[in-house]
């Protein structure tokens, strides 16, 4: 992990399905590749034919270097799931990557998921005692497990059944020989968007810009609470149904997406990622301009902000910073040690725009900020006269039990630092996040709608107390 993601909250999953396409592993390939951004440490892709043989591949990776042509020659079938992922430490082992495939008695069923259930302990400790055994860490094998379990039921009620167990946040696509299923929890924590190609084949993603590449149309989203089925219809073509597995519960879209992990090209939630990051920026610039000559965003995830903050301001944005994006998991380390170098190698300071002159960084957020640190010392030494470092969201003070790896409370800046404690240890003259109300107003002014837990300490959905997130060391 370079040391340029490892100072960020990090995503967990994206996930992807497609029902009814001749080449549904190579189109689930492509979704899963515009979704790299979303968990880079695994990849798996899951298919099956109209027979009911299901064939996958899954491993450590990311998407490109995980299948080969040949793999996906092999992967024969026209629907396929796919799942990218991170995993927390100690469990980056292949066994928990997804999707998380079965034979049962029903035949071959596999799972992709993007959130964490807040309640699988306690479901995995009910199964075991009822004969199950778990195969992986992940917290997402539990739902396997209650469909295998209700067998006696039609599958997509067994499906329904299962899915109403299940507490926490979800975003998942379900896979047998007969549907796919996608279906999303009742408060909406994670996205899960609906597309279409060619008015034939229908594809399920966490994010928009998986479609885009595929040439698919954005019909729709998952809501809260629902399970969208897709089957054969009787003239053959494929087919969608609603169904309203669990009543929505308090609306608790992760604002995160928006701030840092949706790419600015997607659409979720309804809403336009890249809109909602200018106006984060647009927002930190009306509160907290500067007297300053140029803009510069950390790259990439800063970009988007840095424009909107130029823009309310009426700085001159540039980029002053040149992320390496060619940087592989293996690269030949100095045999002495260049002080930095893991920063070094993802971004460097372009010397003739911040040479001399008062600049203003933006960056997402902020949560060790060890990074960032190097980061404002690069820049210092690339001539800069004057720093001031700006967030385009609020303070980080907890952890994140929906899905997200944030480090641990301790960790985080915030908890241990005051604002002038940080600018002094960031060595800038000046320092300072964008306010909660700032951010309500950036998505809407409907703070209601949004989970903003880890900023405010509002959780919108009750966690046994003393949980430990990583209960079943891994989730998804
Ligand atoms: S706690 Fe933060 S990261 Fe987690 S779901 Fe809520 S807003 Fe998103």
């Amino acid at each position: 992990m370079s040391d340029t993601t490892n100072d960020k909250v990090r995503e967990e999953c994206g996930i992807f399905g497609v029902f009814g396409h001749p080449e549904a592993s190579t189109i689930t390939y492509l979704g899963l590749y515009a979704q790299q951004h979303r968990g880079q440490e695994s990849a798996g892709i899951f298919v099956i034919d109209d027979q009911g043989k299901g064939r996958e591949h899954k491993d450590m990776g990311i998407v490109a270097d995980v299948f080969t042509e040949k793999q996906l020659a092999y992967l024969t079938g026209s629907r396929a799931i796919g799942h990218v992922r991170y995993s927390t430490t100690g469990s980056s082992v292949v066994e928990n990557a997804q999707p998380i495939s079965v034979k049962y008695v029903k035949g071959e069923l596999s799972v992709a998921h993007n959130g964490n259930l807040v309640n699988a302990d306690e479901i995995k400790n009910e199964l075991e005692e009822r004969g199950s055994i778990f195969e992986s860490t992940v917290d997402s094998e539990v739902l396997v497990h209650l469909i295998a379990v209700n067998n006696k039921m039609d599958f997509v009620d067994s499906v329904r059944e299962s899915l109403k167990r299940l507490k926490g946040a979800f975003s998942f696509v379900i896979l047998n020989k007969d549907y796919m299923i996608a279906a999303r929890d009742p408060n909406g924590f994670r996205p899960l968007e609906i597309g279409r190609i060619d008015g034939g084949a229908y594809v399920v993603a966490s994010e928009t810009c998986a479609f885009d590449l595929i040439n698919a149309e954005h019909t729709g989203t998952v809501e809260p609470g629902e399970m969208v089925v897709f089957s054969k219809g009787p003239d053959g073509l494929p087919k969608m149904e609603t169904i309203q597995f669990a009543e929505r519960g308090r609306s608790a879209m992760c604002v995160f997406e928006f701030i840092y992990f949706a790419r600015p090209d997607s659409t979720i939630f309804n809403r336009s990622v890249n809109d909602i990051r200018r106006a984060l920026g647009h927002q930190l610039g009306t509160e907290s301009p500067a007297d300053a000559d140029v803009v510069i965003p950390v790259p990439d995830s800063g970009v988007t902000a840095a424009i909107g903050y130029a823009q309310a301001t009426g700085i001159r944005y540039d980029m002053g910073l040149i992320r390496n994006h060619y940087v592989g998991r293996t690269f030949i380390e100095p045999s002495q040690n260049i002080r930095d170098f893991g920063v070094r190698i993802k971004l460097n300071a372009v010397r003739e725009i911040v040479k001399d002159r008062r600049v203003v960084v933006v960056d997402d957020s902020i949560v060790r900020g060890t990074t960032s640190r190097k980061i404002i010392k690069m820049i210092r030494n690339a001539g800069a006269k004057e720093i001031h470092y700006r967030i385009s969201s609020p303070p980080i003070y907890n952890p994140c039990f929906y899905g997200m790896d944030f480090p641990t409370k301790t960790e985080l800046i915030a908890n241990s630092h005051t604002m002038e404690e940080i600018r002094k240890y960031l060595r800038v003259d000046s320092f300072a996040y964008l306010s909660l109300d700032g951010l309500v107003k950036a998505v809407g002014g409907r703070k209601d709608k949004y989970c903003m837990a880890c900023f405010d300490g509002d959780y919108p959905l009750d966690f046994r107390d003393g949980q430990n997130k990583h209960i079943f060391e891994d989730k998804c």
